[in-house]
């Protein structure tokens, strides 16, 4: 039998390549903007059209290519940026595996113009089918230009599974985003079917924050800075008041890249405490400079992760300057910080004007050592549970805190057990309940709230002062969309310049406080679940009134408001998951209780 292996010929291998590097129009616009920033451009602008399938270009005043390197600039492999194996842990460059122009030329029409600042003349390519058409000297300014037409318009397949325009844009600007927080000092301008759709001037790091997710947070940033032998940290955090339900503006770069990682993002989130609810997310932009040799750089070209030799040092010197940062800035004194996690000073001195002692401070605490599993042992729980302070809001009655009707039957048979003010213990049918008493009481309020939302008409209150909202670009495109349906449900909101909005009404059923909140709860939800807004818009209306309204603090419970609260919850049609739909009661079957003891 004949031997049946041969090797594939370039262009297939380059357009098998493709379907790795190139996934959607995003990652044409990732590609083509680090390969500018690794050029050393200081201005980058970037021009849709229809969302990247028809047209994106990037021109940059970058340092340009030759004739013979615009040329092997196309091929596989083609890299200026490592020339050995071992240059590769010495990687600073965003690219350096020499694939993503031979991958985009497989799969679209490019055209490429360059020039160099040392020649007169530059390069004009233009590439169908992966075929250079035709190749000629051009008059142009010193940089490259970038144009990719038609993209995928050889793999129908590819180009059909590409979603709408808004969530391909969404795609594209979430890279955008990513490179110009990395790169502040970078100029970047986009533009987008033909206006002009964001102007990022070259700024510091604040700044550029600022002029992309808005004003709203010129006043709620704190720095994060710390210096070790293992990496330099900074950037900045939100306040805790900036925490929201998802978790979008939370980024970490290292060495300038965008990247992403649970653990980090994690440490973040410890060292808030109880600063911010459990399913909140504080927005952060933190930046990791590392030695290159110890980061695994060899990742798939569109993955995110990326492999740290230190990540668990790094972990806590995350955590430990978050916290330093929370300190200084008197945020965490002046709350219960009951935490048990050591607060550690050793990444700069505390100055005179910061007050320390209500925190506890461990100066013995080295991030650097290995760490225990922060597993409390039994006697430590019960030691914890016997020094429980006294309840935080003493003077409030924990049925007025719930907004309980005292007229609701009481529950009068079994006995209740408050647990750390966060459980309550009673006895069911066929075994124990466990009642997580926040979440349940979201779940009260939410089929409250829907219920008076749903009987009655949507009259209009004004709110007392017009409420302005500052958006991102993203949010401002989602906002427009679902205006309509928020005017009808009683919302006075209008456009009020650029990605800016105004409220000067809303419906009377809802605490006009909330309303900047909620507004913003839709426009998530609108934005992660695509959904009809209309269908969805009493429960998130209802969903979001009731986690603002719900207990921000444990409180005590006596035994009777215990009974009302369980008589409520069982009233519930799903009495069993909190308005976000987590478990709000457990049942440790009696049957299971009597195994344990056998
Ligand atoms: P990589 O970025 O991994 O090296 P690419 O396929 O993205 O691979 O690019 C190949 C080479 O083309 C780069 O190494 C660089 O030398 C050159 N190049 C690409 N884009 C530009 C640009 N905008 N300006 C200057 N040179 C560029
Ligand atoms: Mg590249």
């Amino acid at each position: 039998m004949a031997d049946i292996i041969q090797l594939l010929p370039d262009s297939v291998a380059n357009q098998i390549a493709a379907g790795e590097v190139v996934q959607r129009p995003a990652s044409v616009v990732k590609e083509l903007v680090e390969n500018a920033i690794d050029a050393g451009a200081t201005d980058i602008h970037i021009t849709i059209v229809d969302a990247g399938r028809t047209l994106i270009q990037i021109v940059d005043n970058g340092k340009g290519m030759s004739e013979t390197d615009a040329r092997m600039a196309l091929e596989r492999h083609a890299t200026s940026k490592i020339r050995t194996a071992k240059d590769i842990f010495a990687i600073r460059s965003m690219g350096f595996r020499g694939e993503a122009l031979a991958s985009i030329v497989a799969v679209a029409h490019v055209e490429l113009k360059t020039k160099r600042k040392e020649d007169e003349i530059g390069t004009h390519i233009i590439i169908k089918g992966s075929e250079v058409e035709s190749q000629e000297p051009i008059s142009f300014q010193t940089g490259t230009l970038f144009q990719v037409k038609n993209l995928f318009y050889n793999i129908p397949a590819r180009r059909k599974f590409l979603r709408t325009n808004e969530t391909e844009l969404k795609y594209i600007l979430a890279e955008i985003y990513h490179a110009a927080l990395g790169h502040p000092h970078i100029a970047f301008t986009v533009y987008k079917d033909g206006d002009l759709h964001a102007k990022y001037p070259a700024t510091h790091l604040k700044q550029r924050i600022i002029t992309i997710f808005g004003k709203r947070f010129e006043k709620s940033l704190l720095s994060i800075e710390s210096e070790s032998s293992i990496c330099k940290i900074h950037g900045f955090i939100g306040t805790p008041d900036t925490a929201k339900k998802h978790n979008f503006n939370q980024y970490l770069f290292v060495n300038n890249r965008f990247f992403k990682q649970r653990s980090f993002q994690n440490a973040v989130i410890r060292a808030y405490g109880n600063l911010i609810l459990p399913q909140e997310y504080p927005p952060f932009f933190i930046f990791i400079e590392v030695d290159p040799a110890h980061i695994d750089v060899n990742i798939h070209p569109t993955k995110t992760e990326i492999k740290f030799v230190d990540e668990y040092s790094i972990n806590s010197i995350i955590e430990s300057a978050v916290k330093y940062s929370l300190g200084k800035s008197n945020i965490v004194p002046s709350l219960d910080f009951t935490d048990d996690t050591d607060y550690n000073d050793m990444f700069s001195t505390p100055q005179s004007e910061i007050k320390a002692p209500s925190i506890r401070v461990n100066t013995n605490y080295n991030p650097f050592a290995s760490h225990k599993a922060d597993v409390k042992n039994w006697e430590q729980l019960f030691e914890d549970f016997e020094n429980q302070p006294d309840p935080d809001i003493p003077e409030q009655t924990f049925a007025s805190a719930l907004h309980l009707e005292s007229s609701e039957p009481h529950v009068p048979e079994a006995t209740c057990l408050q647990i750390q003010k966060k459980y309550i213990v009673t006895q069911g049918k066929t075994g124990l309940l466990l009642i997580d008493i926040k979440r349940a009481h979201s779940r009260i309020l939410f089929e409250q709230f829907l219920q008076q939302i749903q009987t009655s008409t949507h009259a209009s209150q004004k709110t007392l002062l017009p409420i302005q909202i500052e958006v991102t670009h993203s949010e401002c495109v989602i906002l427009k969309q679902i205006l309509p349906e928020l005017q009808s449900l009683g919302f006075d909101i209008e456009e009020f310049g650029s990605q800016s909005f105004v409220i000067q009404g809303c419906p009377s059923s809802l605490e006009t406080t909330h309303v900047e909140s909620i507004i913003r709860d839709f426009i998530y939800d609108f934005n992660e679940n695509h959904t009809n807004i209309t269908e969805k818009m009493y429960e998130s209306v209802a969903k979001s009134m009731a986690k603002t309204s719900a207990l921000y603090r444990n409180v005590h419970m006596q035994q009777d408001e215990m009974q009302v609260f369980i008589s409520q919850l069982f009233q519930c049609e799903s009495h069993s998951l909190s308005a976000d739909g987590k478990v709000a009661v457990v049942l440790l079957e009696y049957d299971e209780i009597f195994k344990k003891f056998n």
